[in-house]
């Protein structure tokens, strides 16, 4: 395949600047064209944990630093990763800092491009496909969908302190969101979903994780708020995952286009009951 970018007007990666650019949720296909245009011109490119290596191939040029950490762990300092890279920019590189997903969606990526303003370092903000949209998608899961849901809530599983996320109403969340779309939801799981069953979410409402969505690897599982842990642990679901709760999980048992693909036919071509064309009033 060519991977020459399209003639257009694409902005200059400048010595001493900061690209803070998403990576999206795995599949290298899902970067974008600024994403990519950017990797061709750093000198050095620090990632994260779940940015997928394959990526870095085509920045072969660049140096290529890893800044990983992963859930609740002590993070492998989140200042020490900022100011490592106002460094870098001072000493005239340019600089691509590369995050999962959207840098501005739960990946911390606010943080550093204002420890970055502070100390004086321009930088330009390239957004990308977050997982809790992006990798529903390929797990067949529309976000939002006319039948199902008018908003849709995306939420973190923990907060700074690895602890499961008290600052949250839940009450509200689970009174106000047709749809809920949980990261780093599998460390305390069965808090969250106490809580939405407490606040008066049912039991049988229907959920689905998707992990390493877009990936190689993703594996996804449908299942109800009452067996979600049992089902995550016999299906032995590692991190990083989506939780997805809310009547939208139906409507994998017709847009599930992977299997599709593989030749497996939809479970059901109308799961909401509506007995009518999708696309009538
Ligand atoms: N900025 C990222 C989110 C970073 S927080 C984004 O916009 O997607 C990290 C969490 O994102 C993970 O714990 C997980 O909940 C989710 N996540 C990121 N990539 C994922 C993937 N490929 N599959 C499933 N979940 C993913």
């Amino acid at each position: 395949m060519d991977t020459r970018l399209p003639s257009y007007d694409w902005p200059e990666l400048e010595k001493g600047w900061v690209w803070l650019c998403g990576a999206g949720p795995g599949d290298p296909g899902l970067l974008t064209l600024h994403a990519l245009n950017a990797l061709r011109q750093a000198d050095v490119v620090i990632y994260d944990a779940l940015v997928q290596v394959a990526i870095l191939d085509w920045a072969p040029q660049a140096e290529h630093i890893y800044a990983g950490k992963r859930g609740g762990k002590p993070s492998a300092k989140q200042r020490d990763i900022s100011l490592q890279l106002v460094d870098l920019a001072k000493t005239g590189k340019r600089v691509l800092r590369l995050k999962g997903g959207d840098p501005f969606v739960f990946g911390r990526g606010g943080e550093e491009a204002q420890t970055l303003v502070q100390h004086g370092v321009p930088v330009r903000i390239i957004p990308g496909i977050s997982a809790g949209i992006g990798g529903l998608a390929y797990a067949g899961i529309p976000v939002t969908h006319r039948d199902v849901n008018q908003s849709v809530t995306f939420v973190t599983g923990h907060d700074q302190s690895g602890n499961a996320t008290q600052s949250l109403d839940w009450h509200s969340i689970a009174k106000g969101s047709q749809v809920i779309v949980i990261y780093m939801g599998m460390k305390h799981i069965s808090q969250i979903t106490a809580s939405l069953t407490d606040a008066g979410r049912p039991l049988s409402e229907p959920v689905a994780v998707v992990t390493s969505a877009t990936t190689k690897d993703q594996q996804v599982i449908e299942t109800t708020l009452g067996t979600i842990e049992a089902d995550i642990a016999k299906a032995g679901l590692e991190p990083p995952a989506i939780i997805c709760v809310g009547k939208a999980v139906r409507m994998r048992d017709v847009l599930n286009w992977q299997a599709q693909a593989e030749g497996i036919p939809p479970v059901n071509l109308d799961p909401l009951g509506r007995g009518r064309p999708a696309e009538s009033a």
